[in-house]
């Protein structure tokens, strides 16, 4: 949507600017000029038609925007995936005493159960804080290789969102694909679900098999170079140094770089959960909260 606003953008700017110099045209010299100008309004006018035009001709891929970065230039969504997980509480504590809200984009069934306390506990009382909760499937595989398997597919996606209802009653708006991978039958069941697809711009590494706290500051100082202008930074809330040495320094570091912080929604611009899939959570747990039924 955003880009289409930009394009038209691009797109009527030119039109605006023939006006001005036409009133002011009185000897050749400024004809030449406003000539000139004529052309340079119709390359762009024509640029912008072919931008159009291709983003008009979609791809199964193209019509499924990904999102990967904010709207606005120095913004960062601060973003932490894989839990919920015993840090949670700890990466919560951090933002709130900074004012920052992040966004956690949580399995049911990966390092932990997300019925087994204190996990429901802990992403209620990040949801009550502010954060933002998105959905990252039920037990992490990677999508693509599951594409032939559509009771699979379904299942990573329906017992994900129920498990986040159930505890906390929202249907998520967002989803992040694990290991951030996707292809067109991936994305179609992105839209089954309703759910807007968004990986990263920013890597910390944390995931990585020799990460360290000190590689991933090196990677935050490294983030002006890096990254477009704003991020949504990729973190985990299960690697214990992101949790308490890497979030401390990079909220540091941004800030004295600039930088504002939001949430995945809030920088793309879109509501956090979708309202109308909503529905209550359950008062207290039912026999539906195991992960007995894993795949
Ligand atoms: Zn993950």
């Amino acid at each position: 949507m955003e880009h289409t606003r930009l394009l038209q953008l691009d797109f009527w700017m030119p039109r605006g600017r023939l006006r001005t110099p036409r009133r002011k045209v009185s000897s050749p010299i400024p004809r030449l000029a406003f000539a000139a100008s004529v052309m340079l309004t119709a390359a762009v006018f024509l640029v912008a038609l072919v931008g159009v035009g291709s983003a008009l001709s979609l791809s199964p891929r193209d019509s499924m925007k990904v999102y990967t970065q904010c709207n606005e230039r120095g913004k960062v969504a601060l973003t932490f995936d894989d839990g919920p997980y015993q840090y949670m509480p700890d990466i919560c504590k951090i933002l709130e005493d900074n004012n920052i809200t992040g966004t956690f984009f949580v399995n049911s069934n990966n390092w932990d159960c997300i019925y087994n306390e204190p996990q429901p506990t802990n992403l209620k009382a990040a949801y009550a804080a502010g954060h933002q909760i998105g959905l990252h499937t039920w037990s992490h595989p990677d999508l693509t290789t599951l594409t032939q398997s559509p009771d699979d597919m379904d299942f990573q996606f329906q017992a994900n969102i129920a498990s986040v209802q159930r505890i906390i009653g929202v249907y998520p708006a967002f989803m992040r694909p694990p290991y951030g991978n996707y292809n067109d039958d991936v994305l179609a069941y992105f839209a089954k679900y309703s759910l807007n697809p968004v990986t990263w711009n920013f890597d910390s590494e944390d995931s990585t098999d020799n990460a360290t706290a000190e590689k991933c500051e090196r990677n935050y100082d490294t983030i002006q170079s890096t990254t477009p202008g704003s991020a949504i930074a990729l973190n985990h809330e299960t690697f214990e140094p992101t949790a308490h040495e890497v979030l401390p320094y990079a909220i540091q570091q941004l800030r004295a770089k600039g930088y504002t912080f939001c949430t995945v929604a809030e920088c793309v611009g879109l509501p956090p959960y979708n309202d109308a899939l909503a529905v209550a959570p359950d008062p207290a747990p039912t026999f539906e909260w195991t992960c007995d039924q894993s795949s």
